[in-house]
């Protein structure tokens, strides 16, 4: 018989990318239980990478819960805004910003400028305690373009003004499973649980 992975904690407050991470765990042995259900303290993102700011928050809700703990930092990288709005992605129009108002900054930012080429990032990880010094960590990414106006109603963040030239759609404009298909997120969750399940199977099932 497989074993079951034990209950971890999933260390975002964002309901975006809450619903698609149990959209994308629906199916495998991974259980997660948002952090906002046991009362975690959110962790300051001070990091300088994906990585270092996914890592600060997956330890952060493991030192809370005392239970293994999953997280993803993400943003997207806008080549000729320098790699703006990169890590500092949700609080790019300032530190309380709706995804309205980032939206508003970015096609500003990108009035006049005929390259358009941006791409998400998604860094995960799973740390098994707060101090876990082999931490488990995937990462994706999914090539776009930014278009100039708005379009579809799905999604969270940037999905409006991100454009698949695969797909010919706005991330907006994709059903879950689709953007699940393509996206960072997806590709880093499904690339993480297959890190965990090979890291528990070879443990034994031991925690
Ligand atoms: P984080 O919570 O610090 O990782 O910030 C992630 C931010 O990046 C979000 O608030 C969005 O602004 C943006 N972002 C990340 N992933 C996506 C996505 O899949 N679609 C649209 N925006 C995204």
């Amino acid at each position: 018989m497989k074993a079951a992975l034990p209950k971890i904690v999933m260390a975002t407050g964002n309901t975006g990318k809450l619903r698609e991470i149990t959209e994308l765990l629906a199916g495998t042995d991974v259980a997660v239980i948002a952090q906002s259900a046991l009362d975690v303290i959110p962790a300051e993102e001070t990091g300088d990478t994906f990585v270092a700011n996914a890592l600060q928050k997956a330890r952060n809700a493991a030192r809370q819960t005392g239970l293994p703990a999953m997280a993803d930092d993400s943003g997207l990288v806008v080549a000729a805004l320098d790699g703006h709005p990169g890590i500092r992605s949700a609080r790019y129009a300032g530190p309380q910003a709706t995804d309205e108002e980032n939206i508003d900054k970015l096609l500003q930012a990108l009035r006049g400028i005929t390259d358009r080429a941006a791409h998400f990032r998604c860094a995960a990880v799973f740390v098994r305690n707060a101090e876990d010094a082999h931490p488990l960590i995937a990462q994706g990414r999914w090539y776009g373009e930014i278009v100039q106006l708005r379009r579809g109603t799905g999604g969270f963040g940037y999905d409006p003004v991100f454009y698949d030239p695969e797909l010919q759609r706005c991330g907006a404009e994709l059903t879950s499973a689709e953007k699940n298909a393509r996206s960072h997120r997806g590709q880093a969750i499904r690339a993480l649980c297959r890190l965990m399940q090979a890291q528990w199977s070879a443990s034994g099932g031991a925690a």
